[in-house]
């Protein structure tokens, strides 16, 4: 019974709020960091190895937020990939590396272009063109079965709390709270 509700759970996702981020780019190097070989940032450095976040922070019209995949239910990415690399699995959407070609069809389809395809680069520092493969939040499923972490890195590394994981159930719950609020307020002298 407790397997059965818990396969009926919406997904977690990442929940970033513009009126905290203050644009320092934390989340973004943890990330990066939380991805990299040895997730060390100075030896990836010392090392040449590339840092590619899967978290992008940005600034748009005087706001400033993370953006990241959505995991979303319809993944548009996991239609697109001709090779199955891309594909949902239980409460998120994963894309497998070695089975990935790097067409770029799932970053030209995900409505939030938050899939790079960039270059990767070889031992000695030097950019290898076309051998770039998918890249995506992956909700640092491998660095927290491997460091024990409950939150993903850019979680973790916010200074202001502005980047949560969200369980949709309390989200819904304090979003009916506030409008129940503003409906309050809003009626508080209506006598019908
Ligand atoms: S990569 Fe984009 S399209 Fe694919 S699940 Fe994430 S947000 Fe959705
Ligand atoms: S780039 Fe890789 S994951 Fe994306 S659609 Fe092409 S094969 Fe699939």
């Amino acid at each position: 019974m407790a397997a059965e509700s818990q396969a009926r759970r919406e997904n977690v996702i990442i929940y970033a709020d513009p009126d905290r981020c203050m644009g320092c780019h934390s989340c973004e190097i943890a990330c990066a960091v939380s991805h990299a070989e040895g997730h060390d940032l100075f030896s990836a450095v010392a090392a040449r190895l590339p840092l590619q976040p899967r978290n992008h922070v940005v600034s748009v019209d005087g706001v400033t937020m993370p953006l990241q995949c959505r995991q979303c239910e319809d993944a548009p990415c996991t239609a697109v990939c001709p090779t199955g690399a891309c594909r949902q699995t239980d409460g998120m959407v994963e894309i497998i590396g070695q089975h990935c070609i790097g067409c770029k069809l799932c970053a030209m389809v995900c409505p939030f272009g938050v899939i790079t395809v960039k270059a990767e680069v070889a031992a000695d520092g030097t950019a290898l063109t076309n051998h770039g493969i998918a890249k995506k939040c992956d909700l640092c499923t491998d660095w927290r079965a491997e460091t024990g972490a409950e939150e993903t890195a850019c979680v973790q590394s916010c200074p202001t709390k502005a980047i949560q994981l969200v369980d949709l159930d309390e989200y819904r719950k304090a979003l009916r709270e506030a409008r129940a609020r503003e409906l309050v307020e809003a009626t508080r002298h209506i006598r019908l």
